[in-house]
């Protein structure tokens, strides 16, 4: 069950304030895509993820995407969101998110990776040794391979939030 609890927990990734980060010594954000920062199909990243991506490059963090997907269309909006990606990204392992870290030239330490699923991106940050927020999905609309990871995600967040363990790593700071 260890393995399922995330260091941060809160709604959506665009509540995060500046403070939020640098409290935490954050220098680069590893957001998963689908249902983190846009919805699944989206191929335009929208105003708040444009403006999230530019407010934490002003205070010197870096936004990346992590996405277990390989579809073109990913690669289309990373490009557009003027972001550095990497595209089946084999989340819950760790390992090609260890060497992509390794890459961009940060410790683990400096490192956040921020996602709607337990079983992919909690479980991955956990594996690659990396602090972890869990959000909620921003839609209720998933990719077909995802369903089967919702039948099991929905009951085990029930079963961390009645069990205080989501509550207690709340970020309950929104401001700016
Ligand atoms: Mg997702």
């Amino acid at each position: 069950m260890k393995r399922f609890i995330p260091n941060f927990y809160c709604s959506n990734i665009f509540q995060l304030s500046n403070s939020f980060f640098i409290e935490n010594k954050i220098k680069c954000v590893l957001s998963d895509l689908d249902n983190t920062l846009d919805v699944y199909n989206e191929l335009n990243p929208s105003q708040r993820v444009i403006e999230l991506k530019e407010r934490l490059e002003k205070i010197g963090i870096e936004l990346c995407i992590v996405s277990n997907n390989k579809a073109k269309r990913k690669e289309i909006y990373a490009k557009r969101l003027g972001v550095k990606s990497i595209f089946s990204a084999h989340k819950p392992g760790g390992k090609r998110i260890s060497k992509f870290i390794a890459e961009l030239g940060y410790e683990k330490a400096d490192v956040l990776l921020v996602g709607d699923q337990l079983l992919t991106d909690v479980l991955c940050g956990k594996n690659a040794g990396i602090k972890v927020c869990l959000t909620d999905p921003i839609s209720h609309l998933d990719q077909w391979t995802t369903h089967f990871n919702r039948l099991i995600d929905r009951p085990l967040r029930k079963h961390l939030k009645k069990k205080g363990y989501l509550e207690k790593v709340m970020v309950k700071d929104y401001g700016k």
